[in-house]
């Protein structure tokens, strides 16, 4: 057998011992006689699982008892139309725009209700952050929404560069939640996919404060209205169980790796060597995004001659590097290098980049 390194914006990498621990489980998980898959998640074994997930995941990121933890579906997109539904209640909410995703969100509120573009750094290509005299804020919003890393764009917002504004801030942190440390009590809602940088696509993860739950309006989906689901503890109906316990495995190993603060020393570490390769390749490598907003997740970069793109992608692959073609509407490359892509895996991608610079330079 052997496993790729895997550079994958989503679905992504997990820890091989994750992988490993879910095979030996896969036919009979803790003495059930059947996998997780196969059990009702109404049964002692699966409401194990999920409350030790979410014990492990309020360790990990500190939440506090008032924040709910709701393990949802729908995918982060499904978020971006949940959260007006939920905290409009009539009122006006703000956006700021930094990157293809925040722009979706935004879109998708407006066809919900009222809502405003705060900032956006379109203009710039989604380069940058807004500097304080850009952000055009209404202190009466329901909430005030972002987008802390730009999975396509490569923007990560710093964490002391997240102000208090005095109207319930809103993030989406699908693609670097978990990569470093997060004053949770900051956010009023806080929501990721599972597919980055928590476990299996189908999973997705809102954590808010218990003061933004019950204003949703009364004709709306049960299923879409978060203060039922935080009633009937993310089972409703039934949740999906095995992304779930992926997700619980995950969490286990990130605390094996010194919780939030031990992993976030390696993500800078990979994120350093990884732009120094690109920063110090004479032009051969480009990255586009202001130094001080770069994301420690999300690498796009382009080359210098982009006829020699489809050589690199080969090439690459012929290394066993993978997952490095960029998003369809920026091009060029983009390497995600999400919690489970090792230090190892990064060393091995700037060896190839650096060789390849070499031979076609
Ligand atoms: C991937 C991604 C999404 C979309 O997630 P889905 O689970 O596919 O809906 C939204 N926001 C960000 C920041 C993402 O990285």
């Amino acid at each position: 057998m052997s496993r790729i390194w895997n550079f994958s914006a989503g679905p992504a990498a997990l820890p091989e011992e994750v992988l490993r621990q879910a095979q030996e489980d896969l036919l009979d998980w803790h003495g059930a006689g059947c996998s997780v898959m196969e059990m009702s998640h109404r049964g002692k074994e699966f409401m194990s699982i999920i409350a030790q997930a979410e014990a492990d995941l309020r360790e990990l990121m500190g939440i506090p008892e008032q924040y709910k933890v709701l393990f949802l579906q729908g995918g982060a997109t499904q978020q971006f139309a949940q959260i007006p539904i939920n905290l409009l209640a009539g009122r006006s909410a703000d956006y700021i725009v930094t990157g293809s995703w925040s722009k979706k969100a935004y879109k998708e509120a407006q066809r919900i209700g009222n809502v405003r573009c705060a900032a956006t750094t379109e203009s710039s290509g989604f380069t940058r952050l807004p500097v304080a005299e850009e952000i055009k804020l209404d202190p009466f919003a329901a909430y005030l929404h972002v987008c802390t890393n730009e999975t396509i764009h490569g923007v990560e917002i710093p964490a002391e560069r997240i102000a208090d504004t005095g109207v319930p801030l809103v993030a989406d942190m699908s693609s670097h939640i978990l990569s470093r440390p997060v004053n949770v009590e900051k956010f009023g809602l806080i929501y990721a996919g599972a597919q980055k940088n928590i476990g299996p696509s189908g999973v997705t993860l809102v954590v808010v404060h218990r003061d933004l739950l019950g204003m949703a309006p009364l004709n709306i989906p049960t299923v879409m209205d978060y203060a039922v689901m935080a009633e009937n503890g993310s089972m409703l109906n039934t949740p999906p169980t095995f992304g779930i316990y992926i997700a619980g495995l995950v969490f286990q190993w990130l605390k094996r790796q010194g919780g939030l603060s031990g992993i976030a020393t390696v993500n800078a570490k990979k994120a350093r060597i990884l732009y120094s390769a690109i920063d110090d390749s004479d032009g051969f490598y480009t990255n586009p995004v202001d130094p001080d907003c770069r994301s420690a997740m999300n690498v796009p970069f382009i080359l210098g001659n982009a006829d020699l793109d489809a050589a690199f992608l080969a090439e690459a692959k012929a290394a066993g590097v993978l997952g490095l073609k960029g998003h369809k509407s920026v091009g060029g490359m983009r390497a995600s290098i999400y919690n489970a892509v090792s230090l190892e895996a990064v060393q091995a991608l700037v060896a190839f980049m650096n060789d390849f610079a070499k031979r076609n330079g």
